[in-house]
């Protein structure tokens, strides 16, 4: 079988391996759908030498769907043929974490798959039964792909600021997971203001239930929202950027008493803490991926609300053309790119 490996400096290199067998709790998945993800560009874009350290190289895609083709000893929640999104990550399945369902958060050890494990770009892939979560019927691999992690992440930070239909919530970066936040918070009732600098992504964001959209390249977002919102500011905003003077922008944006959820990961940002966040009674959130639970949720959200994953998924790929995939998803004029296997 076929399996894909980031070599190093942006390339990626496609394998010849043997297909896993299934061990006791463990099942082999036939991959059917991968999703690309922002969080895979660090891995990457690493440099060659540092991947030539590292010697044994892990297959990445953090967001596998397929179907289950053989199931290891003792396995009895899933059976062969059916259709599987995968909660990537293990657990010690004991602790406070896991037993609320995130894994990701066991107090024991924890594997990310498609980073420390072997993870969804490849043609058959070896998960514990345990992460294999059922796909409704109505969705397709793409759709179910994109939910296991970005579409999924950001439907729980939206649900984090719990959106109502009297609020206006104000979403900075339209990348894939700032798109679906755009597009559930919509569907949730909210009016949505998208912020960005890419036309194309203002764009897809309209298409996704945006109300308002804001390039933050030639506008001052912060006197931009006021306008918008009578002068207050935003009930909510949502970071789904990472980048430090966009949090700010998010936080300021924020009306007294507002919200603020941060998703984007990575860097340090100051907030000069009394005037920004004491004196106008915010409540600021971290929101990391979601439950075992929450992917199911997300899914059941996406097939009842019919929720526009086709307008979303703007990109897909086989396999073979994953190094096109990724260098197409880098240069910004995408929504949610999808390998399909
Ligand atoms: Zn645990
Ligand atoms: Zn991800």
């Amino acid at each position: 079988m076929k399996a894909l490996y980031f070599t190093g400096d942006s390339i990626v290199g496609l394998s010849e391996t043997d297909v896993p067998s299934p061990g006791k709790g463990e099942v082999v998945l036939q991959m059917k759908a991968s999703g690309v993800c922002g969080s895979d560009l660090k891995n990457f874009r690493a440099p060659k030498s540092e991947k030539e350290a590292l010697g044994d190289l892990k297959v990445p895609g953090h967001e596998p769907v397929g179907i289950v083709s053989e199931l290891g000893e003792g396995v009895t929640n899933v059976s062969v043929g059916d259709r599987i999104m995968m909660h990537h990550y293990t657990g010690c399945l004991q602790c406070s974490m896991c037993l609320i369902g995130y894994t990701q958060m066991c107090l024991v050890h924890h594997e990310v798959y498609g980073s420390t494990a072997h993870g969804g770009h490849q043609e058959y892939m070896l998960v514990p039964a345990y992460t294999c979560i059922p796909m409704p019927d109505e969705l397709d691999f793409a759709a179910a792909a994109a939910c296991s992690c970005g579409t999924g992440t950001a439907f729980q930070a939206v649900k984090r600021i719990q959106p109502t239909g009297l609020d206006t919530v104000a979403i900075f970066g339209q990348g894939p997971v700032g798109l679906s936040a755009t597009m559930f918070a919509a569907q949730m009732g909210a009016r949505v203001i998208a912020v960005d600098i890419s036309p194309y992504r203002l764009r897809l964001a309209e298409e996704l239930g945006a109300d308002e959209v804001i390039n933050s390249s030639d506008t001052n977002v912060e006197e931009a929202i006021r306008e918008i919102t009578g002068g207050e500011g935003a009930d909510s905003t949502l970071d789904a950027t990472g980048i430090p003077e966009v949090r700010i922008q998010a936080v300021d944006s924020a009306k007294y008493w507002g919200k603020v959820c941060f998703v984007g990961e990575g860097n340090t940002t100051t907030f000069d803490v009394s005037p920004q966040i004491i004196h106008k009674q915010l409540t600021i959130l971290g929101s990391w991926t979601f439950s075992q639970a929450g992917l199911a949720e997300v899914a059941k959200f996406v097939v009842e609300r019919k929720s526009p994953m086709d307008k979303l998924i703007t990109h897909k790929y086989d396999l073979g053309r994953a190094q096109e995939a990724y260098e197409t998803f880098i240069s910004g004029e995408t929504g949610k790119v999808i390998l399909e296997i």
